[in-house]
């Protein structure tokens, strides 16, 4: 049997990870500004998660939702710990696109409504809902078209307001900011005036934190630029280090559950919560959420220096820098020959950054020197090919 082929992939393997490094078979190192796809929140193996997640190995891996399991319990009291975010329940999945599924489907149910807004660009995964509100016509099936889907432009407000006036929406899905769509950022004041229309119209409004979520911005949430309360936020990524974890928080004032309203089989085990727990644990003692938004200031700072970057977006630890030409090749360069991890966008033109939310100020500068570097090799060879 073979792997179904649906990845392009680098030729590298990768068997070891130890911060914010990651090693291959022969024993290279490579500077991790990828984070594995913006999941690396706490760096590979660090030694508290690697310790937690043995010791609850080593008890009970998993056991289903049918009987009592306060790990869920605590990771929902550490979570509105660190976060900050209160009156909001929790309901755990293993996903970014199983959470999204779930908090579309939950809009659904409260009001009884299909109609969904979402933004060009956005991205949130490839279930049957989640595709069908992902701006990318190329990964939809046809059965996953049964519901309209009204896509605006993140700087067009009025367009959405003037839709929800026809109280037909079931619900907005905003990431706040658009990890694969290219980095743009939506405005405090776009989701202030979203909000309260969705609230005026009985439309949910889904925040999707899968990517931004978890202190990658530099903020516990991306959303919390504005003073508003999602009806639900959709997480992922960063919140099991690798772990597959995601999570739906559901506002208290907008839903109550049901008995069998939502329900999966693995999300919420044991070894999920505990790998969930660490994460925040690190977050919260290692204070990451500072060190995103500085550290994450720091390197834009001296990326703008660069003259063959064009523009900076993001925020924090989500860097999108655009230069005017592809990134594709570069980005290939980066990895074989500087030994750099870099992530890539639906923008051709931008290099995506999303490393461990714990690097230093020496990563940080070890990551600029091999940037330059880098380019600098790259134009070279390119001028003399
Ligand atoms: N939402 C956003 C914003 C994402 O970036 C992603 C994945 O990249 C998803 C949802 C889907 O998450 P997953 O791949 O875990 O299903």
């Amino acid at each position: 049997m073979k792997m179904f082929d649906v990845y392009s992939v680098y030729d590298v393997e990768l068997v070891k990870g130890q911060g914010t490094y990651v090693y291959d078979k022969a024993g290279n190192k490579y500077l991790d500004f990828y984070g594995g796809h913006a999941v690396i929140s706490i760096g590979h193996t660090h030694p508290h998660y690697v310790g937690r997640l043995t010791e609850q190995i080593e008890k009970l891996v998993f056991y289903s939702n049918s009987v009592v399991n306060t790990l869920q319990d605590q990771l929902a009291e550490k979570l509105a710990q660190v976060s900050g975010v209160k009156g909001y329940d929790l309901f755990l999945v293993n996903s970014g696109a199983e959470a999204n599924e779930n908090a579309l489907k939950l809009a659904s149910f409260g009001n009884g409504r299909s109609k969904i807004i979402a933004l060009k660009n956005g991205f949130h995964g490839r279930t049957s809902a989640a595709v069908n509100a992902t701006d990318n016509h190329k990964i939809q099936a046809s059965l996953n078209k049964g519901f309209e889907v009204e896509y605006h432009e993140i700087d067009n407000v009025e367009s959405i307001i003037t839709s929800l006036k026809k109280n037909d929406t079931c619900a907005v899905i905003v990431e706040a900011i658009q990890g694969i769509g290219g980095m743009d950022c939506i405005t405090a004041e776009a989701l202030t005036s979203i909000s309260a229309a969705c609230k005026e119209h009985n439309t949910a409004l889904i925040l999707d934190e899968v990517q931004a979520g978890y202190g990658r911005s530099g903020s516990f949430f991306a959303y919390e630029i504005a003073a508003i309360r999602p009806d639900i936020i959709s997480m992922a990524k960063g919140m099991g280090n690798g772990f597959p974890i995601g999570g739906l928080l559901i506002n208290q004032e907008s839903y109550q559950a049901k008995a069998g309203m939502l329900g999966t089989t693995f999300g919420g085990n044991h070894l999920a919560c505990v790998a969930g727990l660490a994460v925040l644990e690190v977050i919260e003692k290692e204070n990451l959420i500072h060190n995103s938004k500085h550290l994450g200031g720091q390197i834009a700072d001296a990326i703008k220096e660069i003259p063959e970057v064009k523009q900076l977006k993001g925020r924090g630890l989500m860097i999108g820098a655009e230069f005017d030409f592809p990134i594709k090749d570069l980005r290939k360069h980066l990895v074989h020959n500087h030994m750099l991890f870099t992530g890539s966008s639906k923008n051709p033109n931008m290099l995506r950054l999303l490393p461990p939310l714990n690097i230093n100020p020496s990563h940080a500068d070890e990551f600029i020197t091999k940037l330059k570097a880098g380019i600098h090799s790259y134009m070279n060879k390119k001028a003399t090919a």
